[in-house]
């Protein structure tokens, strides 16, 4: 049995009833698909600022009509403590995903950044413990690493945030660690690394880097890089965060209030190198699209220069292992880009 197997044998035995934050959004709308695919019974929370019914729509097309009964969708905001409440009500398991991700958006806005990803995430805390929920997983991020040089990436050593977006996950940390800590409730943030896959939003100023460039070397435009395309990430494909969600939410293991782990493949990926995947896997599918060649632009303020993981905290405590390598995961995004996105028709 694969691990994903093993948890949904565990779940259907057991069904738990979840809520999940930011279900319409891009990783939200993954666990929302896979908990309901296991017959779970699931609630979702989301305002629509960045989140698309679209994806919900997909999530419904991949179930079946019971399975899509078994979902509640609660249309309202983490930043009011009330809906946080109604949301949490009768809920065993709470996976936070809601904030305003984008380091560049919280530059341009840092207290639109802070009331969601701080005020809001003490407030699905605050709920969740007057709920009784038995834990909370919530989405923090690689960006906690700050201006910490070390390579890989360790858990117990971070440095300076180097943004708002930064800030409020170093916050978000350290109010989970302090809810167990002077409340009892159970949480383990998850540091994602890079997630890309089907239903990452490719437009707008603050869009992630692979369905940006997906979407504009599809429509035969240039690239831009920022810096020298030397610049690394540890690209994750979002089946597994799933999977890293799913395993946090189910561990029986007794762990210290705070408890944080790096979710990603482990593996670095240069800018270039991704810029040179992409147009590989385009070229395979689309042999007459013309994929010009990157634009290099300035360093980007608040960027990270490299960013890499070390896993083993996760595969040790958690038993988490990546499903997916960024090529496997690419070659699936791709398919979700290629009929999705608008494109010239093969020629
Ligand atoms: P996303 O923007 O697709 O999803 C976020 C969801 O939260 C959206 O559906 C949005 O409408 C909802 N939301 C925002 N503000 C809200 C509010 N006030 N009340 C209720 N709902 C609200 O982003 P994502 O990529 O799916 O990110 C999910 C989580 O993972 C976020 O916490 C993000 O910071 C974190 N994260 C993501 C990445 C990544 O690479 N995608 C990396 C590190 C951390």
């Amino acid at each position: 049995m694969t691990r994903m197997e093993q948890l949904e044998a565990r779940l259907r035995a057991q069904p738990r009833r979840w809520l999940i934050t930011g279900a319409a959004g891009f990783i939200g709308s993954h666990l929302v698909e896979t908990l309901l695919k296991w017959d779970q019974p699931v609630r979702g929370l989301d305002n629509f600022s960045t989140g698309k019914k679209d994806n919900l729509r997909e999530v419904q097309k991949s179930v079946n009509a019971r399975q899509w009964g078994q979902f509640e969708l609660l249309e309202g905001d983490i930043r009011d403590l009330e809906q946080c409440r109604r949301a949490c009500a009768g809920v065993d398991l709470v996976l936070h995903q809601a904030a305003l991700g984008s380091v560049p958006r919280s530059l341009a806005d840092p207290l639109g950044s802070h009331a969601v990803n701080v005020t809001g995430t003490l407030n699905v805390f605050h709920a969740a413990r007057e709920a009784g929920v038995h834990r909370v997983i919530y989405a923090s991020s690689s960006a906690v690493y700050g201006d910490h040089p070390d390579l890989p990436k360790v858990e117990a050593r971070t440095g300076q945030p180097l943004s708002p977006y930064a800030a409020t996950k170093c916050i978000n940390e350290i109010y989970a660690g302090v809810m167990q800590r002077c409340y009892g409730l159970p949480t383990i943030g998850l540091r994602y690394f890079n997630v890309f896959g089907p239903r990452q939003d490719p437009e707008g100023p603050y869009a992630a880097v692979i369905p940006r460039w997906i979407a504009r070397l599809m429509r035969g435009e240039t690239v831009e890089i920022y810096g020298d395309g030397l610049t690394s990430r540890d690209f994750c494909p979002v089946i597994n965060v799933v999977l890293a969600n799913l395993l946090a939410a189910l561990t029986e293991k007794e762990l210290p209030p705070g408890r944080v782990y790096n979710i990603a493949v482990g593996q670095r990926t240069t800018l270039n190198e991704l810029h040179g995947l992409l147009c590989a896997h385009l070229h395979q599918a689309r042999p007459n699209l013309k994929l010009p060649p990157p634009a290099y632009k300035d360093f980007r303020p608040g960027d990270v220069r490299h960013s890499l993981a070390d896993i083993t905290q996760a595969q040790q405590e958690l038993g988490y292992e990546p499903l997916e390598t960024v090529t496997e995961g690419l070659a699936r995004s791709m398919d979700w880009y290629l009929t999705h996105l608008d494109l010239p028709a093969p020629q």
